[in-house]
């Protein structure tokens, strides 16, 4: 089912013919009020009387995170102050946090956006949704909240931690979605076994993963553990929340963007240049409807691949591929590029080991040096030291033979590494220390 058909299925030519109207109208808006953008065109030697295609989108300047972080808190805004009526704002974990505020119009879109999603990933109003999202500044919480009440499914406000208690929930009140990160996912499934409790006895059908990257193999894990239907959901705050894009469960094969709002571009991160169809680079998004605080090209730094086929759910809008990592994220590692993901998808094809791991980079004199830590699960632990140091060797064959750097693999005992209720840590970059 579909949540908005006209919006979703609405032919290319009709799309881009809004998409350009909203542009036209955002570059108004984002010169007249906005001191930061009025700087960013006139030094660009453009106006907004200059927008005629939506190919002229490259001629705007982009946006990037240091950008809202110098203008912190209220600097991008580009309504008074008393039309907003909520704030949210990033962790702040690699620097100052970014402050983003939402006009009631931006929360109803948002809403939508996230009834759109859920709808997507096969619930209907006939669902009860475990929402285990962070509740607070964080936006996954609220924002999953009030698109599953607009679509008008009974929704369960758990927010992160207390997990046990969540497993007797998920027991007692029989959600049939759920929606958390997919680390998180993992680790209610191993204390719901500690609990004597098997998932695949429960109600839960769906789960909506997302707010971290993760993989295929991560997908195909969880489905066989829980026998439930795993979708991934996108989003960040910047840009609105979750729901800027998300999978259907029809396909399972990219998440659909939201185009009457997000307008997509990829890019090459080096240079900015618009790349094809296919191609892998850096997602860009311009917020055609926000009014709290519209963005131009807003540089995501994720790196992602955009698909406009068809697709089997009936849906026209374009599908952007799986998060390959992020560019903060990449790690450089005597000059090859390394991301968490690549690791992540080689252990899980190894036979015995988790997706719970640990990235440990440091430098020993002038080279750097990678450690990779992984959980064995219980079987694996209790068999000779022999077979552990034969898996050892393999990981690291593979990820000599596949990622082209040397890393030392340490197997470790099951439930060593600790576990996050939020967005798993990975790498622990001991560089510069
Ligand atoms: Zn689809």
């Amino acid at each position: 089912m579909i949540y908005n058909v006209d919006k979703e299925t609405l032919p290319r030519e009709d799309m881009e013919a809004l998409q350009l109207r909203r542009l036209k109208d955002l570059c108004e808006r984002v010169y007249a009020r906005v001191p930061f953008y009025k700087k960013k065109f006139d030094e660009a030697g453009i106006t907004p009387a200059d927008i005629r295609s939506l190919n002229d989108l490259q001629y705007l300047p982009f946006t990037e995170k240091q950008d809202l972080r110098n203008h912190y808190p209220y600097g991008m805004f580009a309504v008074p102050k008393e039309n907003i009526v909520r704030l949210h704002a990033s962790s702040g974990t690699t620097g100052r946090a970014t402050v983003v505020g939402y006009t009631q119009r931006d929360l109803d879109i948002w809403a939508e956006c996230i009834a759109r999603s859920l709808m997507m990933a096969g619930a209907t109003r006939r669902d009860i949704i475990h929402n285990a999202y962070g509740y607070g500044l964080f936006t996954g919480g609220l924002g999953v909240h009030f698109g599953a009440e607009k679509l008008g499914a009974t929704v369960v406000p758990v927010s992160g931690g207390a997990t046990r208690r969540q497993i007797s929930l998920l027991k007692d009140f029989g959600p049939t979605v759920i929606c958390c990160t997919p680390s998180y996912m993992i680790f209610l499934h191993e204390t719901a076994r500690e609990m004597g409790i098997d998932f695949r006895e429960l109600p839960l059908k769906i789960g909506v993963f997302g707010a971290e990257p993760w993989t295929d193999e991560m997908r195909r894990d969880i489905e066989a553990k829980t026998g439930i239907t795993a979708v991934n959901i996108y989003g960040l705050s910047e840009v609105m929340g979750p729901g800027v894009s998300m999978e259907c469960h029809e396909a399972q094969c990219g998440m659909h963007i939201y185009e009457d709002h997000f307008l997509p571009e990829i890019i090459d991160p080096s240079n900015g240049k618009a790349m094809g169809p296919g191609e892998t680079g850096e997602l860009v998004f311009t917020t055609l409807t926000k009014e709290g605080i519209p963005l131009i090209r807003y540089r995501t730094k994720d790196l992602s691949s955009l698909n406009y086929t068809p697709c089997i759910c009936g849906r026209s809008t374009v599908r952007m591929d799986r998060i390959k990592g992020r560019s903060d994220d990449m790690l450089i590692i005597r000059g090859v590029n390394v991301f968490p993901s690549q690791i992540e998808s080689l252990l899980l094809e190894t036979a015995g080991l988790t997706p719970h791991y640990q990235i440990i980079v440091r430098r020993e004199g002038p080279l750097d040096t990678m450690e990779v830590q992984v959980e064995v699960d219980e079987k694996m632990f209790s068999d000779a030291i022999k077979n552990l140091q034969h898996r050892e060797r393999e990981l690291q064959k593979n990820i000599k033979e596949f990622l082209g750097v040397t890393a030392s693999v340490k197997l470790v005992e099951p439930q060593s590494i600790e576990r996050s209720v939020g967005k798993a840590k990975r790498v622990i970059d001991q560089r510069g220390e």
